[in-house]
C-alpha cells in the first residue's frame, strides 16, 4: 500500500475509528444482495501532516455481498 498521504505527500499513520462507530458507519453497495448487512469500516489511516483521514472496508466482504 502506498504509504504516503495522497493529498500533500505526507507521512500516514495506521489506525482504526473509535469502536462503537464501527457498527454505526459502514458501507452497502448499490449492487449488494438483498439482506446483507453493511461492511463495517475496520481499518482507518490519517495523514500526520494535512489531517487527511481515509477509512477501509475488507474488499473481500463487498465483493463476497455484492450480486452476480
Ligand atoms: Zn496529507
Amino acid at each position: 500500500m502506498n504509504p504516503s498521504c495522497p493529498k500533500c505527500g505526507g507521512a500516514m499513520d495506521d489506525g482504526r475509528i473509535p469502536i462503537p462507530l464501527k457498527y454505526l458507519f459502514g458501507y452497502k453497495s448499490s449492487d449488494q444482495k438483498h439482506l446483507t448487512m453493511e461492511s463495517n469500516v475496520d481499518k482507518a489511516r490519517a495523514c500526520v501532516d494535512c489531517g487527511y483521514l481515509e477509512l477501509y472496508v475488507n474488499p473481500d466482504e463487498i465483493r463476497k455481498k455484492r450480486k452476480d
